[in-house]
């Protein structure tokens, strides 16, 4: 029997803020165990929250960049659960009126363009963190992440396949990015997923019962977990069997989920509204104003590099994958405008040479000017092509600039007719035999004498000027 998945993901999302949704602790990241707490975020009795704006702000930054609709009114509810690393024993989220609601994000898989619909996206606090210590067997505490903002991100089940949700996550981590509101660290935990799936006979309606994969901190987990679970629960329907509906906990080192917990329902939480604060109403022209200060989002801008720079899509995509990387090309084309060299000299030994060194593109040795620098020699033809790779290298290691590696290695690429004639003229009196076989129809040795050429000159020499002046001496 065919079955097709279903889909939906729940995305949180830690906001970029300095200090926490309800009170003035920081919420810098890796900070010693409990010094980033207050009696407020600490739950203690009698305390009152008081709202970031700066989190209602970044809120609606990612409501208008996923077409939501902004609710004027929303409200803070609680959702009552014992943990303990929830001091207050319920976490203020929202519920019944989250912030926005009914938007989408258009995603591209295969050549297909695809609209994922945004259920709602919710404000709520972070709970704490437990960390264990078997060998003593107990488990500590630490508070420095309670009460950090958080987007909560729900898709509708829209998603159909591994592919899709991998490419709705990185469009998502990529908006998110670019709004500069979360720093999109999936490892760190500040861009986490959970993946709720369910399989249902292919032309069936109605969904089937959905399991809830949590701990998916990669997108290579998010893909691979998504396909264990399409096929576990496959196996499970094919014998007959029915899939409970619970929540599974991805182990990456096995490559299999485990059950953790029956699916709790959301009346088990008792939601209620936070008697501590009061309804939020959003002035239209403050969702004006932040409307004003978006920047361009990713598909404005690969559309733009499409018709700008007539570029592929799929280099396009590549290039606007972060605001920093094509930033980085838009500096390189203002010194020089050759888009298909330079975005191939990017996306090629430039990226290579990141990501084998484990850097980004901020951080990168090559400055653009200087990227763009060595694309104008090849262009000039004051260096080969394979030197220029040559030149790269040293780049990468020493930051110099392109011009300078050139005059001081003596790489400039000899044009001069004369001094090649000359050095081909040896080279063919020292090969009688291969001229004989080449005059003989062996034309095949012309990359014999080509090669014999640039290991004289190492490398130097124009190829173009190479060839000609080899065909006119051999008669090809
Ligand atoms: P909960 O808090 O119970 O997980 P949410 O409404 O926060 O509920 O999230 C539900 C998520 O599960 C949404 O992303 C939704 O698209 C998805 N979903 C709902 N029903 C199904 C189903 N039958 N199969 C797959 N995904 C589903
Ligand atoms: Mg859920
Ligand atoms: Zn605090």
């Amino acid at each position: 029997m065919e079955f097709e998945p279903v889909i939906g993901l729940e995305v949180h999302s830690q906001l970029k803020t300095n200090t926490k949704i309800f009170c003035k602790c920081s919420t810098s990241f890796g900070a010693p165990p409990n010094t980033h707490t207050c009696p407020v975020c600490l739950g203690m009795p009698g305390v009152l929250p008081v709202l970031n704006k700066k989190v209602v702000q970044y809120a609606i930054c990612l409501a208008l960049a996923t077409n939501c609709k902004i609710s004027a009114k929303n409200r803070f509810a609680r959702k009552n659960y014992f943990y303990p690393d929830l001091p207050k024993g319920y976490q203020i989220s929202q519920y019944e009126l989250p912030i926005a609601e009914f938007g989408h994000i258009d995603i591209e898989v295969d050549d297909r363009e695809k609209r994922v619909g945004i259920t709602r996206i919710h404000m709520e606090e972070d709970a704490g963190k437990l960390n264990h210590d078997p060998l003593r067997s107990r488990s500590l505490v630490d508070f420095n992440r309670t009460g950090v903002p958080l987007l909560e991100i729900v898709s509708e089940p829209d998603i159909r396949s591994p592919e899709e949700a991998g490419a709705y996550l990185r469009k998502l981590r990529s908006i998110v990015r670019y709004l500069n509101i979360c720093d999109g660290n999936m490892e760190e935990g500040s861009f986490r997923c959970d993946a709720n799936i369910s399989i249902r006979p292919a032309g069936q309606k109605e969904f089937g019962t959905r399991a809830e994969l949590k701990n998916l901190n990669s997108f290579r987990h998010v893909e691979h977990a998504i396909k264990y679970e399409i096929n576990r629960q496959k196996m499970i329907l094919e014998e007959g069997g029915e899939v409970a509906q619970e929540t599974r906990l991805w182990d990456p080192e096995q490559g299999k989920s485990n059950s953790m917990r029956s699916k709790e329902e959301a009346h088990d939480y008792r939601y209620f509204s936070d008697p501590d604060l009061i309804p939020l109403e959003i002035d239209s022209t403050w969702i004006h104003e932040i409307k004003n200060t978006l920047p361009e989002l990713p598909d404005e801008k690969r559309q733009r590099f499409i018709n700008q720079y007539k570029l592929s899509p799929t280099d396009a995509d590549l290039l606007t994958s972060s605001r920093e990387l094509a930033e980085y090309f838009e500096l390189c084309l203002k010194e020089l405008n050759l888009p298909k060299q330079v975005a191939n000299w990017i996306m090629g030994p430039l990226l290579g040479m990141l990501n084998a060194q484990g850097k980004d593109i901020e951080q990168s040795p090559v400055s653009a000017k200087d990227l763009a620098g060595l694309v104008k020699l090849i262009e000039d033809g004051v260096i080969s092509g394979k030197i220029a790779k040559t030149v790269f290298e040293e780049m990468a290691q020493t930051g110099k600039p392109p011009e300078k590696i050139v005059a001081d290695k003596g790489l400039v690429q000899v044009t001069d007719v004369s001094a090649i004639d000359e050095v081909i003229s040896k080279i063919l009196s020292n090969s009688p035999k291969e001229v004989e076989a080449y005059k003989n129809g062996k034309t095949k040795l012309m990359g014999f004498f080509v090669g014999q050429v640039m290991k004289e000159t190492k490398g130097k020499a124009n190829p173009k000027i190479v060839n000609q002046v080899l065909k006119e001496k051999l008669g090809g």
